[in-house]
């Protein structure tokens, strides 16, 4: 069989390349190729992808997206900000795929956050208006939150919820277990800059504001073994030299820590989803020094939490045991971050700076994730209907669980947060 595999661009108002791959396709392109079936994988978010202009480089492989500046869509109208699509613009798209004029059985479409559907939008009516005749799958994380939301807004035949099951009834073709799914195939990268893969899949943990549950409800992950001959071919063949991953709950796969005893020499390793202070002790963080993981990243998420404290997650206590597993093995202050969630509905303004000033005493870099209310979760049933029903509003850089009042205090604590990890590169 024939497929089309499609990341849509991004339409946000801010979108930087932070090690950001379509991972779910990744995986299935190399399921597909290896079962025979002709795969046709185009990522728009690909920042090196041919004829497309190239822009301002980062580390490790990360780096500014080409964008276009977009008429805001009417529930953003009244924001003061530039509303942009990230990536590969539809025109070109198009373009392309009559150039290619190959024809496909299936069209499988994926889709990231709720906010960024108007990108998903228009890539579906584009293909649809191609390739009229072609089936389109939908899958991804806004697919699986908000299935009604796409019915009314995306053009597609097929939708799929949470994972590859669905996706196999459909196609007819067996998809293994995750233990045995293939490497993500990265061949239709001209130069990837680096290689996201993932030891394991779900999550142990059940916090209120994530919607994982729902994405995955299991815990599966990788050998050691398999993950070490993947990242030998990446180094190799490709020289692929930041391996990223993308584990939810990265201290919990035994196939990484068993990695770690033993790691690809000359790679460096991103851990950028952050690491389960309970799960961090002596052993690890001097696995990982001698691993090359850098700037390893402690999760924090939600420290003081008064008024709330079912969302409490970790002590004070239990972060500084942690970093002091990091600093024991040699991390030096700066070498390490945390992050700790902010714009949480009702959290205390005072107790997150506090928490903030807390977490840069132990020598972290402290990285405030913005909340970002996912449909189906708890945290989320206490915002207003309306809010809930545009997912344009989710979007994290409106701060749209946060009073006004407390909006421009959660700015300045930002601006404390970025002063304080400035004072790590004047060392
Ligand atoms: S630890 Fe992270 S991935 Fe797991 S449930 Fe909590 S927020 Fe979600």
């Amino acid at each position: 069989m024939r497929f089309l595999l499609i990341n849509p661009p991004i339409t946000d108002f801010a979108c930087y390349d932070y090690f950001m791959k379509p991972l779910g396709l990744l995986y299935l392109t190399g399921i597909l190729r290896e079962r025979g079936h002709f795969v046709r994988l185009i990522d728009s978010m690909d920042r090196k992808f041919p004829d497309l202009a190239q822009m301002k480089e980062g580390s490790y492989g990360r780096g500014e997206f080409y964008s276009l500046y977009l008429e805001k869509p009417a529930p953003l109208r009244n924001i003061p900000r530039n509303y942009k699509l990230y990536g590969l613009p539809p025109d070109q798209l198009e373009e392309l795929l009559i150039e290619e004029n190959q024809n496909y059985d299936y069209i499988i479409l994926t889709s990231g956050m709720t906010y960024w559907y108007q990108g998903l939008k228009e890539t579906s009516q584009l293909l649809k208006k191609i390739y009229p005749d072609t089936p389109i799958i939908l899958g991804g994380i806004y697919a699986t939150l908000l299935p009604d939301h796409a019915s009314k807004n995306i053009s597609f035949d097929y939708l799929v919820r949470g994972g590859f099951k669905g996706l196999e009834k459909l196609i007819g073709i067996k998809i293994p277990s995750f233990s045995n799914w293939p490497a993500p195939d990265y061949s239709d990268y001209e130069e990837p800059g680096y290689a996201v893969v993932r030891s394991s899949r779900g999550c142990k943990n059940s916090c209120p504001f994530c919607g994982i549950k729902m994405i995955f409800p299991g815990f599966d992950f990788k050998e050691a073994v398999f993950l070490r001959e993947k990242i030998r071919v990446f180094k190799d063949t490709r020289s692929i030299e930041n391996i990223v991953f993308y584990d939810d709950d990265l201290l919990a796969s035994p196939g990484f820590k068993d990695y770690l005893k033993d790691p690809v020499l000359g790679v460096k390793i991103h851990t950028p989803n952050g690491l389960d202070p309970e799960k961090l002790d002596p052993e690890t963080g001097e696995l990982f020094r001698r691993a090359g993981v850098i700037d390893p990243c402690v999760s924090a998420d939600i420290l003081s939490a008064a008024g709330e404290k079912s969302m409490q997650k970790h002590s004070q206590d239990l972060i500084e045991r942690s970093i002091s597993s990091l600093r024991s093995a040699g991390y030096r202050p700066g070498e390490y971050s945390t992050y700790i969630i902010g714009g949480l509905p009702n959290q205390d303004m005072n107790l997150l700076e506090h928490d903030v000033r807390f977490l840069h005493e132990t020598g972290a870099r402290v990285r405030i994730a913005e909340y970002s209310p996912v449909p189906g979760t708890s945290t989320a049933s206490v915002l207003p209907k309306e809010l809930m029903e545009e997912p344009l509003l989710h979007n994290n850089s409106l701060y749209p669980a946060l009073k006004k009042a407390d909006i421009i205090r959660f700015q300045n604590i930002k601006k404390i947060a970025s002063t304080l990890n400035g004072r790590f590169n004047q060392k």
